[in-house]
This record gives structure tokens, C-alpha cells and sequence, in this order.
């Protein structure tokens, strides 16, 4: 049975002092309800992931992630942040390839599949993201597009590292918009995700895979979007900054 997620990405939002209530709201109503096969991630700011973790305990039904990470080991890259220190503090996954990052950054696909190798080394989890942008779906080659962007960061990995990761199909023009895919939508990339996994790498090895839909994720449409077949959860922005939201989303998986 795949590992149901549900992830907030919360970017470059908040103080300390309104991380720590936001993250405090969270536990407190989420973890009861949580289901045994649902795992929650707060993906928050650097500074903030320590005193994140602390608060949030031990856990196992509710983590926290960093948002990126260096391609590099250690050294002279002022203002990056390595895979080793995150391991080094106790965090478990990292967010890569978000829209954002390969936006504004110019990251992308070779720099990620090396992003990808040492989050892994590290034995980190990444959780991969992939998605079009609007102009690509109006041309109606988003398949292609996003195939290529899980085989130019993924593909060069063995399968056993392969399911130690998390793909996060977001397409872009539902970040933020709040024009969210429609379940069919979403389903249908998903599937297409998955074939291309198995094409690559085995039928039992793409189902073993989570793959997460991003993209205006919220309380009234988590539902439908988790029903389907091949969602298994969530990368949730803006709605992921109130925790009354974003319990009724965890409550959806
Ligand atoms: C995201 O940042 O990954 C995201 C999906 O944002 P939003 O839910 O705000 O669209």
C-alpha cells in the first residue's frame, strides 16, 4: 500500500513566533485524526526547521521537510545549504524542482537529478516536483513535458532509490491561482506519471511510488483530488498557512 502524504510547502512565510503557533494549531488537531497510513510534513523555512522538529516531537505521523538544498557537498557557496546539514538536524525530506525554484532560480533538470543524488546519499527523501506551465497545456504537451522532467531528474536512478522518493506533480498554473486540476486532470497526469515509471522501471516498482498533486489544494476540493486512483495525497501551499484548512485537507487523504 503507497504512503499517503499530505505536505505543506509554507515558502518564504511567517516568523518564528507565528511558525511556532502555526505549527503548535497543526499538532494539536491533526494528530489524532491522522490515519495510520497518512504521513504529515510541514516544509518550512530553514531557520525554522529545528525549533519545528522540537516542537513537533517524535512523532511518526507528522515530520518537517526543508524547501531546496545545495547540489553541493560543503565549501564555498555562501547562502546555500547542504543535504548533510539537514541530515545533520534531524530532517527527513526536502522539496525539489518546485515550479518556483526552476522560475525564478533556473533550476532544472540535470542540476536537479544532482540535487536529487545527494539529497539521497544523505538518506534524505526528496519530494520531486514536476509540472507545466500554462502555455505548455494550451499546446497540449504537458505529457511530454512532464515525462521528460521526471526522466531528465529520476531516471538515472536504480530502482531501489527510485521508491525512496516522492513526486509532486504541480502544474504550474494551478500554484497559487487558485484554479486547481480538476480530479480528472489531476488523475490523468498522475497515470501518465506512473506509466512512464513503470515503462522504465516495472510495473510493482511505479506502484510503489507516491505521487502527490500540488496546486491550490484546498479544505472543499482535497476530497475529490485524493480519490483518485493514482493521488496519494498532497503538496499544499496557501492552504497549508492556516491550520484549520489544512487539518480538514489532512482529514481528506
Ligand atoms: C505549492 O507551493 O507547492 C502549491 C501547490 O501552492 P498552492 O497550494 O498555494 O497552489
Amino acid at each position: 500500500m503507497r504512503q499517503k502524504i499530505v505536505a505543506g510547502n509554507w515558502k518564504m512565510n511567517k516568523t518564528l513566533e507565528e511558525a511556532n503557533i502555526l505549527a503548535s494549531e497543526i499538532k494539536g488537531m491533526v494528530t489524532d485524526e491522522v490515519k495510520g497510513n497518512v504521513k504529515v510534513i510541514l516544509c518550512t523555512p530553514f531557520p525554522y526547521l529545528v525549533a519545528i522538529k522540537n516542537l513537533l516531537g517524535n512523532d511518526p505521523r507528522i515530520s518537517v521537510g526543508a524547501q531546496n538544498c545545495s547540489e553541493h557537498e560543503s565549501g564555498a557557496y555562501t547562502g546555500e545549504v547542504s543535504a548533510g546539514m539537514i541530515k545533520s538536524i534531524g530532517i527527513p525530506y526536502v522539496i525539489l524542482g518546485h515550479s518556483e525554484r526552476r522560475q525564478y532560480f533556473g533550476e532544472e533538470g540535470k542540476l536537479l537529478a544532482k540535487k536529487v543524488d545527494i539529497v539521497l546519499k544523505h538518506g534524505l527523501v526528496p519530494i520531486f516536483c514536476c509540472g507545466e506551465p500554462l502555455e505548455v497545456r494550451e499546446r497540449n504537451e504537458h505529457e511530454t513535458l512532464v515525462k521528460k522532467q521526471v526522466e531528465e531528474s529520476l531516471f538515472h536512478l536504480d530502482a531501489a532509490a527510485l521508491q525512496k522518493t516522492v513526486i509532486a506533480y504541480e502544474p504550474v498554473w494551478a500554484i497559487g491561482t487558485g484554479k486547481t486540476a480538476s480530479a480528472q486532470q489531476a488523475q490523468d497526469m498522475h497515470a501518465v506519471i506512473r506509466k512512464h515509471l513503470a515503462s522504465k522501471y516495472g510495473q510493482s516498482v511505479a506502484d510503489s511510488i507516491s505521487i502527490l498533486y500540488g496546486g491550490s489544494v484546498n479544505a472543499a476540493n482535497a476530497k475529490e483530488l485524493f480519490a483518485c486512483a493514482d493521488v496519494d495525497g498532497g503538496l499544499v501551499g496557501g492552504a497549508s498557512l492556516k491550520s484549520r484548512e489544512f487539518a480538514e485537507i489532512i482529514k481528506a487523504v
